[in-house]
């Protein structure tokens, strides 16, 4: 498997190379055959080749199978003229990675302000409110006077069907119950028909029960009871913003775990940024990072039909559930450890299974 991974901005460098420390031990304790290769985006790319991203890295990550792309500085890039690109944004409308699988559960050992729980966000990941990425050409971004602006949502029943059958596909392997989360009641013609092609979707699979939920009122939901939810599938937006809060929820932000998956192409994401405010400090939490890449090494087992990598991929998710009862981990669930040698206690776990 030949992996492209970019360090990113912000924490990413630190919680990149805690990633590939980890990915390394995974790659001599499973026999991966790996092969990883640094490349550069966000603002180390911008200063090199006064472009975010390059056309030459699409090439390069086309060319490989998975890529693990670390938070970038998004909100730095304002003009795309001047080669500040987003680069989530890049990959995932590029290589057409619909579907972002966002999982978020409690675990033993670490607090958490709500119940019990262990679900996945499933959030369409081409369209909806990211007016940066739902027209042929331009921004659906529209400054008409200085006074008023206007941002263009789209929906489409493509989009609505494929992120609808990922969602129902992952539920016949849980808990078999799907939840469709939209602001029909305002949104009547978009979410409508988002609800209407769920629902048509869902009878390819009978097994599966359904309910909905008005996205406001799934945030108080979910803070109230996250044990009635197991598979959650919605649009753009709402996913983003709902994952956030489940990952919280989970115990951090520092566990928001996401693969952006397509047909062809997966890209492993911590769903948190760039987080400025702990750059450098080697505080920041990396299992984000971590259990986005056993998702993107999960994603190739089924896509190699390999099944060595969806061990590697539940061996690093073991490893991290019972480093944190252990307490051996950053501080913000619970540890005392540096991002660094939160890396290296995982790692070493995972030497351990050799
Ligand atoms: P953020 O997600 O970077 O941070 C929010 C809060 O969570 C901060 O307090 C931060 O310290 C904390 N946090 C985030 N990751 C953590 C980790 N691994 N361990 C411990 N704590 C963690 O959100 P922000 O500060 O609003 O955004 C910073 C930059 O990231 C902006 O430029 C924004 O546009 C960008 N961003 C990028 C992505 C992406 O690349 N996918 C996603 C969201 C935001």
């Amino acid at each position: 498997m030949k992996i492209i991974m970019i360090a990113g901005d912000g924490i990413g460098p630190e919680i990149s190379a805690a990633t590939k420390e980890v990915l390394q031990s995974a790659n001599a304790s499973f026999k991966l055959n790996l092969q990883i290769e640094d490349e550069i985006a966000g603002h180390a790319s911008l200063k090199k080749y006064g472009a975010t991203v390059t056309e030459a890295l699409l090439k390069k990550v086309k060319q490989a199978d998975g890529l693990i792309l670390g938070p970038m500085s998004t909100y730095d890039f304002k003009d795309e003229s001047k080669g500040e690109i987003n680069p989530s944004k890049f990959f995932r409308k590029s290589l057409d990675l619909y579907a972002n699988i966002r999982p978020a559960k409690t675990y033993e050992g670490l607090r958490s302000p709500v119940n019990d729980f262990d679900l996945i966000v499933v959030r369409e990941n081409t369209e909806g409110f990211y007016a940066d990425r739902n027209m042929e050409q331009g921004s659906g971004e529209i400054l008409v006077t200085p006074d008023v602006a206007i941002s263009l949502r789209r929906i489409t029943r493509q989009c609505c069907e494929r992120i609808a059958r990922t969602a129902f596909e992952l539920a016949g392997s849980r808990k078999k119950h799907v939840t469709i989360v939209h602001k029909a009641n305002v949104l009547k013609i978009a979410d409508g028909m988002f609800i209407d092609i769920c629902h048509q979707i869902g009878k390819e699979f009978p097994e599966i029960s359904i309910d909905d939920f008005i996205v406001d009122a799934m945030a108080a939901h979910l803070v109230r009871a996250p044990q009635n939810f197991d598979v959650i599938v919605t649009s753009n937006m709402f996913g983003d913003i709902l994952s956030d809060l489940t990952a919280e929820l989970s115990g951090s932000l520092g566990l928001a775990a996401s693969v952006n998956a397509g047909t062809q192409h997966a890209m492993a994401q911590a769903a948190h940024g760039s987080a400025p405010d702990i750059a450098g400090k080697n505080i920041a939490n990396p299992y984000s990072l971590i259990l986005s890449t056993a998702q993107l090494l999960e994603w190739y087992s089924h896509r190699s039909g390999k099944s060595e990598f969806v061990h590697a991929a539940k061996a690093i998710e073991d490893a991290a559930a019972s480093l944190i009862l252990s307490k051996e981990v950053t501080k913000d669930i619970g540890g005392n450890l540096g991002t660094k040698e939160a890396g290296n206690a995982l790692a070493q776990k995972l030497l351990a299974l050799r």
